[in-house]
């Protein structure tokens, strides 16, 4: 088995502990590589046994990233598409999970028959043509490809194994090896220390990979000797030991691993040209977001304040959009769980704008309508989303229209009025994997709304992860009390955006903005949402 197109590939594998970046470092990779005129893309492998992350806790793997195509994801994928303005898909993030469950729905299907079915071949066989899945479309000259885990890890064994294979499969020039690992430093013999990724290397060299790059993250800079050492016991070129500093923002990393030549090391082992890479439009947005002339406060009410990750696409839009308004978004996490009507006004009062974030379940829910009730009353700047949305509604419902009682029927399923209700369709749903209405979906914008206004268009296609809906039932006494449905969806009529007549700048939207924000294209919403918070705090000051 081998890839027949001309792509080539890279294999980016992470060792000594977890959470080093594997991800940024491959998305900056990918951006150099870009920049030079090359068509890239990133894939992730993950080594769980979930089919997708779908099912988990925030708290378990953070948010849960969703592409055009309705695949649930993860997060590292938004990083990938935020670095290089491109779209992913189900085909960009492959799990343990979905290749077992590949290979035995193949064996029941009788495509081995007599055979025994085993980790070698048909499992790394499995992998193996995952792979080469988006290489042999075409469309890519180079993929990238992220192993998750660590090396040595039990559960990553069939996936370094078929990297091994796949190498041997490719011949040369078409495949490098990165490893990424931690260059600690002891305090109290003042050294860094090349042990830990000696070790690695050798247990990734025991499963048959020598790696040609070693990429190695460092609170501080890497002396010669230091290099030279990690060349000679690592068995790597001097110029392939690239240091990953710590990096104020993950939009440096692109810049530093450009100092540090990780692409020409690339493009010197695939036998591809080496030319400068445009960077032009990057270093702008960094000039531009290191340099704000403005600042603002917002605040996110969420469910899973603790971990910032849980919400990492939120965050991000918020930098992509403050950069593009050159204003400093200074972003306060609050537990949805500590609001309630008393409180709201003392938490909330020293904001310029204030998201509620998406969600699921009861806890926490009514701390979102307090915080909502705040907003509205005081006309500070709001945007919900998904539940936040969907909390607007509650919240309009019982406070405006006066319907004592109004719930979301994923809270409530006996309240009077469920403003918020599963669809036909749903309601026969019992599984809870990939079962959501998921992925990209049209909407048409009311003309001369004030989401009309954000977005410059009237048709845009947006990203959900959602079971449950607007209820159309109400939306009539809703407009005519002044929350207008100005986005639908043309095909079934759901309400997809409100926005309040009467208040400068407050919309919820039933999609996911936050996950169509890229570094080149900061999200409309988010942009707009931080110029309003810029004119009401001018308006305070006045
Ligand atoms: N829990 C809500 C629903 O399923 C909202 C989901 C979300 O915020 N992503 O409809």
């Amino acid at each position: 088995m081998g890839s027949k197109s001309s792509t080539k590939y890279i294999f980016v594998t992470g060792g000594v502990t977890s959470s080093l970046g594997k991800g940024i470092i491959s998305a900056s990779l990918g951006k150099l590589l870009q920049g030079r005129g090359f068509s890239v893309t990133i894939q992730k492998l993950d080594p769980y046994i979930n089919i997708d992350p779908g099912t988990l806790n925030p708290y378990e793997h953070g948010e849960c990233y969703v592409t055009d195509d309705g695949a649930e994801t993860d997060l590292e994928l938004g990083h990938y598409e935020r670095f290089l303005n491109i779209t992913t898909s189900q085909d960009n993030n492959v799990t343990t999970g979905r290749i077992y469950h590949n290979v035995i729905t193949k064996e029941r299907r009788g495509d081995y028959l007599g055979k025994t079915v085993q980790v070698i071949p048909h499992i790394t066989d499995e992998i193996k043509r995952n792979f080469f899945k988006l290489g042999e479309t075409g469309k890519y000259d180079i993929v990238i490809t992220e192993i998750g885990g660590c090396v040595g890890d039990i559960e990553s064994l069939p996936f370094i194994e078929a990297v091994r294979q796949a190498k041997q499969d490719l011949g040369p020039h078409n495949f490098v090896s990165i490893h990424l690992t931690l260059i600690p430093y002891l305090e109290a013999a003042g050294e860094l220390k090349t042990k830990p990724t000696q070790h690695s290397v050798k247990q990734l060299q025991e499963e048959g990979i020598q790696t040609d790059i070693l990429v190695c993250r460092s609170s501080y800079p890497l002396p010669m000797e230091i290099r030279k050492k990690l060349a000679l016991f690592c068995n790597v070129q001097l110029n392939s030991v690239i240091e990953a500093l710590d990096a104020k923002t993950i939009y440096d990393v692109p810049i530093l691993m450009s100092k540090e030549k990780l692409a020409e090391r690339v493009l010197t082992i695939l036998k591809l040209p080496k030319s400068q890479p445009d960077l032009e439009d990057w270093k702008n947005f960094l000039g531009r977001l290191k340099n704000p002339t403005e600042e603002i406060n917002i605040a996110v009410v969420g469910k899973y304040v603790e971990l910032p990750d849980a919400y990492k696409s939120i965050a991000e839009s918020f930098i992509h959009a403050g950069a593009a308004n050159e204003t400093k978004v200074n972003v306060k996490w609050i537990s949805s769980e500590t609001v309630d009507n008393k409180n709201a006004e003392r938490l909330l009062k020293s904001f310029d704008g204030v998201l509620v974030a998406p969600g699921f379940g009861e806890r926490g829910i009514e701390g979102k309508i307090s915080a909502i009730q705040y907003v509205r009353e005081h006309n500070i700047p709001f945007l919900g989303i998904c539940l936040g949305m969907q909390c607007a509604v509650i919240e309009f419902s019982r406070n405006v229209l006066g319907l004592k009682g109004a719930a979301s029927t994923e809270i409530n399923t006996k309240t009077k009025h469920p403003v918020i209700d599963l669809m036909e369709d749903q309601k026969k749903v019992t599984a809870k994997g990939g079962t959501m209405r998921l992925g990209a979906y049209d909407c048409d914008v009311k003309k001369g709304s004030k989401t009309h206004h954000a977005y410059g268009k009237l048709h845009i296609s947006e990203r959900h992860r959602h079971r449950y809906e607007f209820n159309n039932v109400y939306k009539k006494q809703l407009q005519k009390a002044g929350m207008v449905a100005s986005g639908i969806n043309p095909k079934s009529g759901l309400v997809e955006i409100i926005e309040l007549e009467d208040h400068p700048w407050f919309i919820g939207t039933q999609f996911h903005p936050e996950l169509k924000s890229t570094v080149q294209n900061p999200h409309p919403l988010f942009v707009s949402f931080v110029k309003g918070a810029l004119a009401f705090k001018k308006g305070k000051r006045n």
